[in-house]
Parts: structure tokens; C-alpha cells; sequence
């Protein structure tokens, strides 16, 4: 028996309305996606864009399509077993809340064409025009430095308390505001947002990064723009309003020289 991808893709539409109905999947639903998972799904897991995969593997498929066994590796007990474990259930949270919010109507297409803008008082990500929130912030970007804080570059386990870090201080544009005004980039977003220890956070107050953080937040972007959208929609924004402003070059380590030189 073999499950093709548009024989799920057509029970899932037949029973779309009556799942919504019932705020649950029904039983035709649930039993066709127990089916078709190793067949679609699973077979994809390790595969990256450009027909390369992923040097580890995390599961092997056995067995027939009639009876599939599912042999866990040791490198997935490894993920389960670290300390960083407890935070990736946020983690995949954040990021299935993004690419949900990205099909809903409404939100997706301001998301997708706008990319995402930070609410403090909630801490979370939200849609620009319809100001929606999407997801938690810390979970949304903490994977993309490693389950790192980006000022100690030490593990943030699930019970140190987490801040959201203005890697260059937000305070400069309030200092230069009140003077000649300031003519770097806007500083609350994405983009200079890192999660970091709490107690690492205030200790740095309002100096400038170093050139090892300047190092670790060029990486966390280039991460994040290999994501797939809308987080890198928000920060390609950026970088197109950096050169449309000043000519600066389309890359990290330029922009943020550029943000540099802006500070004096
Ligand atoms: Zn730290």
C-alpha cells in the first residue's frame, strides 16, 4: 500500500470543516495522517534545500509500509538528554506559530510581506499591520544563537531568567535624538534583539557591543536569513532601508560597520 502525498492533501480538505467544527481532528483525519507520516513527512526530515541533508540522522525507517519501526539514534537521545532540551519545546513552539500565523488569513500576508515587529509589553513577535501577536520573542530567536546568550555565549537553560538584549543600546537614539539626531537604523528591532542572561544583561547596560558580540550577531543573522520567512523577510527589510539610506552593502558585517560609524 503506498500513500501518496495527494491522497493526504485530499482527506485533509475533506475533513477540514468538520475538524474546525469539532476544534479537533476527526478520526479520518488522525488515522490518514498515522499513515502517510513515514511515508511523506518522515522520509523528508533530513533532507536541506539543494538536495543535500543534514549530517546527523535522528531516526531510521524500517519495516513495510504495512508495519513501519521507527529506530530512534543515538543522536536524537543526545538532543533529548542536554540541557538545552527543556527550551526546544518553546523553540518548535515559537517557530510552528510562525508558520501557522504565515497561512492565516488576515495575518499571513502582512507577515509575509512585512515581517514582524516587537511588542515590550507582551515580549512577543507581532504582525505590523494588524499588531497580532505571533509568538514569544526569546523563543522565536534564541535557536538561531544556539540556545546561547549572545553576551557570555553561555547555555540559557530553561530556569535562568532570560532578557531580550539591545545588542547596540537603544538609549543612543534617545541621546542622539535630543541632539544632532541619529542616523543609524531603527534599534528596536529584530535585528539588534538578542536574547541574553538576565543578570549578563544589566551588567552590560548601556556600553557598546564588543567586536565578539558584533562577531556572534552577524552569525545569529546570517542564520536567521537562512530561515524561511517572515523573520527573514524583517531582517532583509532592514538591510534593503540600510542601503537605501546610506548605499551601505547588502551584507551583516558592512551594515553593521555602518551602525558603528553611526554612534561616533
Ligand atoms: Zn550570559
Amino acid at each position: 500500500m503506498s500513500v501518496r502525498e495527494s491522497d493526504f492533501l485530499a482527506v485533509a480538505a475533506r475533513e477540514a470543516e468538520e475538524s474546525k467544527a469539532l476544534g479537533h481532528p476527526t478520526e479520518r483525519l488522525l488515522l490518514a495522517a498515522v499513515r502517510s507520516m513515514p511515508a511523506m513527512v518522515m522520509q523528508k526530515f533530513h533532507n536541506l534545500r539543494g538536495g543535500t541533508e543534514i549530517p546527523h540522522r535522528f531516526y531510521e525507517l524500517e519495516g513495510s509500509p504495512r508495519e513501519r519501526i521507527v529506530r530512534l539514534t543515538p543522536a536524537l537521545h543526545k538532543v533529548a538528554r542536554s540541557e538545552q532540551a527543556a527550551g526546544l519545546h518553546g523553540e518548535l513552539g515559537a517557530r510552528w506559530n510562525i508558520v501557522e500565523s504565515s497561512f492565516a488569513a488576515g495575518i499571513g500576508r502582512s507577515l509575509v510581506g512585512e515581517g514582524v515587529s516587537v511588542d515590550w509589553a507582551t515580549l512577543t513577535l507581532t504582525d505590523k499591520r494588524r499588531r497580532r501577536s505571533v509568538t514569544g520573542v526569546a523563543e522565536a530567536l534564541i535557536g538561531f544563537q544556539h540556545g546561547r546568550c549572545l553576551i557570555c555565549t553561555e547555555i540559557i537553560t530553561s530556569d535562568s531568567k532570560i532578557a531580550i538584549d539591545h545588542v547596540f543600546p537603544f538609549s543612543l537614539m534617545r541621546r542622539y535624538g535630543s541632539v544632532a539626531g541619529w542616523h543609524g537604523p531603527d534599534l528596536d528591532v529584530i535585528w539588534n534583539l538578542a536574547p541574553a542572561h538576565e543578570v549578563c544583561n544589566s551588567a552590560k547596560s548601556d556600553r557598546l557591543p564588543t567586536r565578539d558580540e558584533l562577531q556572534r550577531l552577524v552569525q545569529r543573522n546570517e542564520a536567521i536569513m537562512l530561515s524561511p520567512h517572515p523573520l527573514k523577510k524583517t531582517l532583509q527589510l532592514s538591510l534593503h532601508s540600510a542601503r537605501r539610506a546610506n548605499g551601505a552593502e547588502g551584507q551583516w558585517p558592512g551594515f553593521l560597520r555602518g551602525v558603528l560609524a553611526a554612534c561616533g
